[in-house]
């Protein structure tokens, strides 16, 4: 017997989901239990296809990491019955969500394809049309009855991203994402050509679903002219774990004394800094330049090449696991799910 392809998409909220009320002309979602009449080339694919609406619906905005938890358990409890899930999400926060779930989500063997768009299905331009049948085949994909694409990733306007490498650049372009520092998995024309090099391999162990994050963990932008009022506030915020410095080029800070004590007392105080910069491509190099020394010297850690969206979410998930201080540092310097270069 020929075992069918199944797939799970799982509609979390966002842009693709909408339609014009006939009424007012105003967005609003529609329901997914007719998304056939939305893209009746759905029923062409000659597998299982279900669909798993959240309820209520958010537009990504509102997501926060108890709903990437539930999302995780959605995944957990229907692994065994799915070949691959595919995940709609409004694009605002996308990269936040597939980097938060690639954590969560340790022994991933199955595609987990987040997908979106900027028009509504209910355009009659929409790019969520071919952005979800895309994804969906994607899903699909296997080679010697093994998934093509094991992990959490980013499918819009013909380029497949691992989901964790991933930052929203653009408001209005159909290209919407840009994984700077990693190649495409997979650039989609005629061909969907997969960059098997860069894919990660699948480990055939049994998918072990984490579900805690701590949100004790901020972002800190950097910016001429920032205060030493406004950084000394930030590092006395009541609970405060670890902080992401969003920081200039390859990874440069102010050179005031007043801003290398705050941090050096934040240190101090057991604050883990993860210096990350603020480019959409290239990477921290601690000592390249005399503005980053002092940062090494004092005991901030280098982010390397990850993004602010996989940092962050790096850091809740490994305090959400309970590790101590050593141990955090030492997984911050290592790639878990791909989401930094070695
Ligand atoms: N505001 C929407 C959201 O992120 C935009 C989109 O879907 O792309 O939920």
């Amino acid at each position: 017997m020929i075992e069918e392809t199944s797939i799970l998409v799982i509609y979390t909220g966002g842009t693709i989901g909408m339609i014009a009320d006939k009424k007012s002309g105003a967005l609003v979602p529609f329901n997914f239990d007719q998304i056939n009449k939305q893209i009746p080339e759905l029923s062409r694919f000659n597998f299982r296809l279900d669909f798993h609406c959240f309820d209520p619906i958010l537009d990504s905005s509102n997501m926060d990491p108890k709903v990437w938890i539930k999302l995780a358990h959605i995944i957990e409890y229907n692994y065994e019955e799915y070949d691959g899930f595919v995940v709609l999400h409004g694009s605002d926060t996308m990269a936040y969500t597939a980097s938060g779930l690639s954590f969560l989500l340790e022994n991933l063997n199955k595609p987990v394809v987040f997908t979106g768009s900027q028009l509504p299905l209910g355009v009659l331009r929409t790019d969520g049309r071919e952005n979800l049948i895309t994804a969906i085949e994607i899903a699909a994909d296997k080679e010697d009855d093994t998934p093509v694409v094991p992990e959490v990733c980013i499918y819009f306007e013909n380029r497949l991203m691992r989901g964790n490498r991933t930052t929203k650049y653009n408001a209005e372009n159909f290209n919407a994402f840009v994984s700077g520092n990693l190649p495409l998995l997979a650039d989609v024309g005629i061909y969907i050509k997969y960059n098997k090099n860069i894919i990660l391999k699948p480990n055939f162990k049994k998918l072990k679903v984490h579900k805690k994050m701590d949100t004790g963990v901020a972002i800190l932008k950097l910016f001429p002219g920032i205060s030493e009022e406004f950084v000394n506030s930030f590092f006395n915020i009541n609970g405060l774990k670890a902080v992401v410095l969003e920081s200039f080029g390859s990874g440069n800070a102010p050179s005031e004394p007043w801003f290398i004590n705050a941090i050096e007392s934040a240190c101090d105080k057991g604050i883990i800094i993860l210096n990350v910069t603020q480019c959409l491509a290239g990477a921290v190099e601690h000592g390249k330049y005399e503005t980053s020394i002092k940062l090494q010297e004092i005991g901030v850690v280098s982010g390397r090449d990850i993004t602010s969206e996989a940092a962050i979410t790096k850091l809740m998930y490994l305090f959400g696991e309970g590790h101590d201080k050593e141990t955090i540092i030492k997984l911050l310097n290592s790639s878990l799910r791909g989401e930094v270069s070695n």
